[in-house]
């Protein structure tokens, strides 16, 4: 109910933009359902746009038409949600979808990232992702990478710069 009173207030505004952060956070999923199937049918009734901020790659599945995959504060891949998810460019979204269980897959052990988040006011000369990256080379370390386009998406990874030939 909480959910629903501050989507309502948000909307009283007219907004262009609705950013949601977290707007499905510790619902079941049923009520979770609910919530984003609310927010969507109003947002299109007053024709705004809904920026979603979610850890959730199910609910953006099933709602979004487009994702940026942050890393350590930066986007790290953007694009088409079917091209993320089916054919994730960035090291860091590969483990990202490694790490979700698959239903009918049997395994053992899911795909796991080494190391953790480093904290922002110790971001990683380079990429920042190169500590952990299981695909890093000797540019990561010394050079941060922008987004450079591939395919329908853009990717922040030296692995994809047309210009030089890539390693690893
Ligand atoms: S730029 Fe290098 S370290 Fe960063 S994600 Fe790409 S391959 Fe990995």
């Amino acid at each position: 109910m909480r959910q629903r009173v501050v989507i309502a207030l948000a909307l009283c505004v007219n907004p262009k933009l609705v950013i949601a952060d977290e707007p499905t956070t510790a619902l079941d999923v049923s009520i979770q359902a609910q919530i984003i199937k609310v927010l969507k049918r109003l947002c299109a009734d007053h024709g705004a746009a809904v920026m979603l901020i979610t850890h959730d790659m199910g609910v953006i599945a099933e709602t979004a038409d487009r994702v940026a995959v942050m890393y350590a504060g930066r986007i790290a891949e953007i694009g088409p949600v079917s091209d993320v998810i089916k054919r994730a460019k960035h090291p860091y979204t590969h483990g990202l979808m490694g790490s979700i269980p698959v239903i009918g897959h049997d395994l053992d052990r899911l795909t796991q990232i080494e190391g953790s988040m480093p904290r922002l006011t110790e971001i990683p000369r380079g990429c920042p992702y190169n500590p952990r990256c299981p695909r890093v080379f000797d540019r990561c370390r010394a050079e941060r990478p922008d987004l450079m386009p591939v395919d329908r998406s853009r990717v922040a990874c030296w692995l994809y710069d047309q210009e030089v030939p890539a390693h690893g």
